[in-house]
This record gives structure tokens, sequence and C-alpha cells, in this order.
């Protein structure tokens, strides 16, 4: 991810001209491979026989539309539903690999490791033919089960593809359940203060399912949300989630929103509807 920062989009600028994609970055190569991992905005990368996705978020899937006729997508099965449920890419260039599944691809050995981020997220690991070993990691979040991985805890990774945007140590982030264990008692206690109190949740189109789980689990809530949400929700094929989901706005006060629309004018709007 990389809030904050002015994206180079290829395809058409603000006046609709058309401007050449630009080139695909180094880090987006993996060398000595026909590979590239979230590059689908640089037209055809040339030598790249395949295109990995690491996960389902706009920064890294841009690009990919229906027209897509590149050569092999390779991502996670639930990526790979998304790709195809949202994007209809045609499912002969989508490829869905398990995860700790070791896969060889034109020579390649290939694992997907869990990324600890959005639903459907990969570490991509390569090991080529000649001993070197790579790790791509796309957005992820490190955890102590990631660090124990066998395949990170044996042998040396060569070259490290990290795709972080808070590498700094001014960013010291609590464990994601302390987090969801604060969220969950922040929204108990105003709940308890204010029965009516809604609680809204801002996600992007995947991702923050773990934090309104976890509240709707806790406070015995279903979980509404937009038509297009539950569609997405509903493809996870995790049951948990699927049965708390509400097509209702008054069943519930926990409500799921876009992040762009958690905005004072746009929240007294739900408020009032609610
Ligand atoms: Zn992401």
């Amino acid at each position: 991810a990389w809030p904050g920062r002015k994206r180079r989009w290829g395809g058409s600028d603000e006046n609709g001209a058309s401007r050449k994609p630009v080139a695909c970055p180094f880090y987006k190569k993996i060398p000595g491979t026909p590979f590239t991992v979230d590059a689908f905005r640089y037209g055809a990368v040339e030598g790249c026989s395949a295109y990995f996705l690491s996960h389902f978020h706009c920064d890294h899937y841009g690009g990919l539309t229906k027209k897509w006729c590149r050569g092999p997508i390779y991502c996670t099965a639930l990526t790979a539903r998304l790709v195809k449920m949202l994007l209809s890419i045609d499912s002969a260039y989508v490829c869905p690999l398990e995860l700790d599944t070791e896969y060889v691809i034109d020579g390649v050995k290939v694992t997907f490791l869990e990324a600890n981020h959005c639903p459907g997220a990969a570490l991509i690991h390569f090991r080529l033919s000649d001993g070197k070993t790579y790790l791509h990691t796309g957005d992820f979040r490190a955890s102590k089960s990631m660090q124990l991985h066998p395949l990170l805890q044996t042998g040396r990774i060569s070259l490290l593809y990290l795709d972080t945007t808070y590498c700094n140590p001014k960013y010291k982030f609590p464990p994601q359940e302390d987090v969801i264990d604060f969220v969950v008692r922040t929204a108990q206690r105003y709940l308890k203060k204010q029965p009516k109190t809604l609680i809204v949740v801002g996600a992007y189109s995947i991702g923050k399912e773990n934090v309104y789980l976890a509240i709707s689990q806790a406070l015995e809530v279903p979980i509404y949300t937009d038509a297009s949400r539950r569609r997405i929700l509903h493809s996870f094929g995790w049951p948990d989630l699927s049965k708390r989901i509400s097509s209702c706005n008054q069943s519930s006060p926990l409500h799921v929103l876009p992040l762009a629309s958690l905005q004072h004018e746009e929240l007294e709007e739900v408020l009032g509807d609610s």
C-alpha cells in the first residue's frame, strides 16, 4: 500500500488523451524468471509469461480489465474468485494456487504463504533451480506465526521484496488481536452508555473483516452492509462470516461502509436512515 503517494497510472490523462503505459519497475520483476508480481498496468511486460497477483487491492491489481489476455494470473483461490467476479477476467487466465503448497511453474518452485493482510493475500516465495530464493511480500503484516513458517526458518532468502508503508521505527503497531480487542471493548462501552449508538466500520472492498466479525460476535448482532459488499463477503466461503451478514440496515447497530463515506455529512445521513 502506498497511501499519500501520487500514483502514475497508465491509460489516459485528465484530458482523455491516451498515454503510453509507464515501464514496469524492476521491483516487480523476479530476476532469472519470466515472472512479475502485481504488474498489470504496464502493458505487455517484455519477457513476462506469468503474472502473479499478491492480493485483491486496487493498488496491486490496477490495470487488470476484462480484456486481459497477456498471460496466466497466479493468485490464491479467494483472490481468483474476486478477480473473476469483480473484474470479469476470463477464467482461462486465472490460476488459483493453494497456500503452503509448492508448485513448479516454468521450472521455478513457487509457494504462497499467508500474508496476514486482507482475505486472500499472500507472500510469494520463489525458489529457482540455481538455489536462489526470492520472497515478494505484497502487502503483509508480520507476525510470530509468519516468522515461524518453515520456508522462512530454513534456508536463506537471497532477495527480499518488501512492500511496506510503515517501515519506520516510529510506527509501532500492537498485535492485531490487541487492536481488535480494544475496538470490541470500545463498541461495548459506547453501546452500554447509549444503546442507540451506531457502530460504523469503514473498509475498502475487502479488508477489516476480522474487526467487524469480532464486534458482531461479541455484541451478538448481525453485520449490515450493501449488496456489493455482501456479494464479495459471501464469495469468501467463510460460514462464520456469511451467517452474520444482513441486508436490512435496521437489523443491526453494526454497519460496514465504504471507507470514503466515513465523512460527517454522510454519517449523519446513515444515522438518520437507521
Ligand atoms: Zn493491500
